[in-house]
């Protein structure tokens, strides 16, 4: 609750800025609009764009694809985890072949939404992307899950993966642990882990070629105007013509 009333108290002072006339100086690449400022989240002075909401992690993927760094398969199959965040809805709708999913669709108002269970994912050969943000940490078995996904993409196809991250090694849990203890352990009641660079192995293991993305080695300016931050696991099914 406290989150939320920081998030609009600052909503609030950044309209009241752009009402008095200040310029607009930073850019949101979810909704391409000019912006007085992000606001405020948690611990993050520069989280949302008031025009769109966007995260730190939804601009930086609508950069990364707006610079042609990652290339959206619009003649392909994509299977969208938890598709919450709007501009990259519209992104990859645009693919002949689009399945946006959750555990849970009827939380989601996005057109088609299918229930998927990660845990269950049997199709083979099937995707040329697949992604999924935030979602690997609620995952029961996340071994079990980067195996299916491998399993679900075509040779050459990619999965975009974003999770929490902190510095430390990775920390499991499970659901036997009670929702209370999970929250203080891992920052949310539904996450069963928290993830730290180490993520990066348990890609690998699964069979992936992984590129890792951070916020932190574009360019300085382009950083700054766009208030990027958050870090891409970019895996990669050997094999196929890419
Ligand atoms: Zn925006």
């Amino acid at each position: 609750m406290a989150k939320a009333a920081g998030k609009h108290l600052t909503r609030a002072m950044l309209a009241a800025r752009k009402a008095m006339g200040a310029r607009a100086n930073r850019a949101c690449p979810a909704c391409g609009k000019a912006v007085v400022g992000f606001f405020r989240y948690g611990g993050n002075a520069e989280w949302g764009c008031p025009d769109c909401g966007a995260s730190p992690r939804e601009r930086l993927m609508n950069h990364l694809i707006a610079t042609n760094v990652l290339r959206v398969p619009v003649e392909g199959a994509i299977l969208h985890m938890a598709p919450n965040e709007g501009s990259l809805v519209r992104r990859f709708s645009a693919a002949s072949d689009y399945v946006p999913a959750d555990l849970d669709p009827g939380r989601y108002s996005v057109p088609g939404m299918r229930q998927v269970d990660l845990m269950a994912l049997a199709e083979a050969d099937r995707y040329d992307l697949f992604y999924a943000s935030h979602v690997m940490e609620h995952v029961p078995d996340d071994h079990h899950v980067l195996r299916n996904i491998w399993r679900a993409l075509k040779p050459g196809g990619e999965a975009w993966l974003i999770v929490p991250l902190w510095d430390k090694p990775t920390e499991d849990g499970s659901f036997d642990i009670p929702p209370r203890e999970r929250e203080r352990r891992f920052g949310q009641w539904d996450h069963v882990r928290q993830y730290g660079p180490d993520f990066a192995d348990r890609i690998r293991a699964a069979g992936f070629d992984l590129e890792e993305i951070d916020a932190s080695g574009i360019d300085a300016d382009v950083r700054h105007l766009f208030a990027l931050d958050d870090r891409l696991f970019r895996a990669r099914k050997p094999g196929g013509t890419a």
